[in-house]
């Protein structure tokens, strides 16, 4: 393995098990700890990710590996040219995935220039989010096996934290099955649309929502899918097609006499 790829790795592991550590203080009681928690977590992610970009090729971490010369002070990649690459190269990174990370590293800046608030909860949310993320993406493609390179005292947080939010996954997709097991697939049409919040297949109908769905993982109520029946016709269509008509009533783009739809009118 070239030196790079060897020091990239274990500066991650360290910025990792450093991440570690303050969550565990953040936790106990010292808030403070939780920023230097997102610090050492950002870098963190920007050393894995462009990790695995040189596991593609070594030189593929510098801006310009086709240069004449490269020395240490060659310019290397960043943070969304790795994550760009990675896509490219048809990883799988997920749009919430992506939208974590930018999160930390937008907070991570606002503490650096020191104007930042921090909601604590939705640090910790993000913080067992995106280690679970880095943990799945890790066991999928590349394998270097993360928990083996994590400290023996911060190994329980980190499977705590990565699991966190995969128990919080499962419970909702239990949610899904326990609304589907009671129905009648011939009576009730119920369907269960993709949450483009989360990113999972988790909206199902609820009594209480604007649009008549709900996310079971994170109670988003909106997606483009959600399909409603025409007042006048009668077929489905998804609303963000549909025109509103009164309360709870649309009209198909048909039935409304839209011309995309109605060449004769
Ligand atoms: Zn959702
Ligand atoms: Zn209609």
């Amino acid at each position: 393995m070239a030196e790079v790829e060897l020091d990239l790795l274990e500066n991650a592991f360290d910025s990792l098990n450093e991440a570690l550590a303050k969550y565990q203080e953040g936790k106990d009681g010292d808030e403070k700890a939780y920023k230097f928690c997102v610090q050492h977590l950002s870098h963190f992610l920007e050393l894995i990710l462009k990790y695995y970009v040189t596991q593609c090729h070594p030189l593929l971490i510098y801006k310009n590996p086709f240069a004449k010369i490269i020395n240490e002070e060659s310019q290397t990649i960043g943070l969304f040219e790795a994550i760009n690459f990675l896509k490219n190269g048809g990883h799988d990174i997920s749009d919430k995935f992506e939208k974590d990370i930018k999160w930390l590293k937008k907070l991570r800046n606002n503490i650096e220039h020191h104007k930042f608030s921090m909601d604590v909860d939705e640090v910790e949310e993000t913080i067992g989010r995106l280690m679970s993320a880095v943990n799945e993406f890790d066991e999928s493609h590349e394998n270097i096996d993360l928990s083996s390179n994590i400290s023996t005292e911060q190994y329980d947080l980190f499977h705590e934290l990565a699991n966190t939010y995969e128990g919080r996954l499962k419970k909702a997709e239990e949610n899904v099955n326990e609304a589907l097991r009671g129905l009648d697939p011939k009576e009730d049409n119920m369907s269960v649309y993709h949450c483009y919040e989360c990113d999972h297949d988790t909206m199902i109908p609820d009594e209480d929502s604007s649009t008549g769905y709900r996310c079971t993982f994170c109670d988003n109520e909106e997606s483009d899918d959600i399909e409603a029946e025409c007042a006048i016709c009668g077929d489905s269509c998804p609303i963000w097609q549909m025109s509103c008509w009164e309360d709870d009533e649309f009209i198909c783009p048909y039935c409304s006499h839209d011309p995309e739809y109605r060449k004769d009118d």
